[in-house]
């Protein structure tokens, strides 16, 4: 039976006994709304831990004012459902109120890997981000946490973040969990229209294009980038926020020939914002 508690303190008593029985914990942070992706991400979690905590906030620091804080999907019932059969041990529910106390003042300012990309198209959202994951590390102390390839900027900014301020969690990345079509899959997805899921189909379409180069040997980033930017220019509504090559671990951008890079992009179709990456090599 999956274990929902909504209280900080009640979840802390909670895991000092699972710690003093000498279990390890493990930890997947999400926003709910849970899909394949998420699931995948808990089934990696059970491999590495004997105890998986699972947080379901929508954490309204990290959406900007004009972003889908409000309209985020929400689907607790669903959501725990889901977690019970994979005999999740515990889901952590918290309000709005027990995560941000009146007078919350306290935020966590990154640089490096937080400053491009998302970063610079989403002003404050790796600050929001890297302060709920810090609030949500000190509340579990796990062993390990883990999060999707994704969202692989947010990865490099959490380990950038577990070295910067000594947390005892290691961080482990997961793959992209995706349609049988290519699409990566997210929450997100449910914002689209018929003909916009269809077109949403470009952002992975031009990395598998780009990773097809690599595969037959080109590693010049600006040819990989032009092939996938054909792909996404010939996709009427798609409109790219940023298509870039960069070090898979620290975000820097790279021109030239590489040998290890990730593609990422981001980009609207009708009013939904859609990420996804690819690493190479
Ligand atoms: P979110 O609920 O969107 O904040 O995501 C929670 C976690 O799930 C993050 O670590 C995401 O990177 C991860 N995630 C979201 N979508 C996918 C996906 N398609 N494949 C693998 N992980 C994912």
């Amino acid at each position: 039976m999956t274990e929902r508690i909504e209280s900080i303190a009640e979840l802390r008593k909670k895991l000092a006994r699972v710690k003093a029985g000498g279990q390890t914990i493990g930890f997947v942070p999400t926003m709910g709304a849970l899909h394949k992706g998420h699931l995948s991400l808990v089934r990696l979690a059970k491999k590495e831990a004997d105890f998986v905590v699972v947080s379901i906030f929508v954490n309204p620091i990290q959406f900007g004012p004009k972003e889908d804080y409000q309209r985020y999907p929400r689907n607790l019932d669903k959501d725990i459902a889901l977690l019970q059969e994979l005999k999740t041990d515990l889901v952590f529910a918290p309000s709005e109120n027990e995560m941000y106390q009146t007078g919350f003042t306290t935020h966590i300012n990154m640089e490096g890997p937080a400053l491009g990309m998302c970063g610079k198209t989403r002003p404050g959202h790796f600050s929001g981000v890297a302060t709920v994951v810090a609030k949500l590390f000190n509340i579990v102390q796990p062993k390990i946490a883990v999060f999707g390839q994704k969202d692989l900027q947010q990865i490099a900014v959490l380990k950038r973040m577990v070295i910067d301020l000594n947390f005892d969690t290691e961080i482990i990345m997961a793959p992209i969990i995706r349609e049988s079509d290519g699409l990566a899959m997210s929450s997100r997805n449910e914002y689209l229209t018929p003909p916009e899921r269809k077109k949403a189909l470009a952002l992975n379409r031009a990395l598998f294009i780009a990773e097809s180069a690599w595969l037959e040997g080109e590693r010049d980033v600006t040819k990989l980038l032009n092939a996938a930017a054909g792909v996404l220019a010939e996709t009427p509504d798609v409109h790219v926020e940023y298509l870039v090559a960069v070090n898979p671990e620290t975000m820097q951008e790279l021109t030239g020939k590489h040998e290890h890079i990730a593609i990422a992009i981001a980009a609207r179709v009708g009013s939904t914002r859609l990420i996804d990456n690819l690493i190479m090599g």
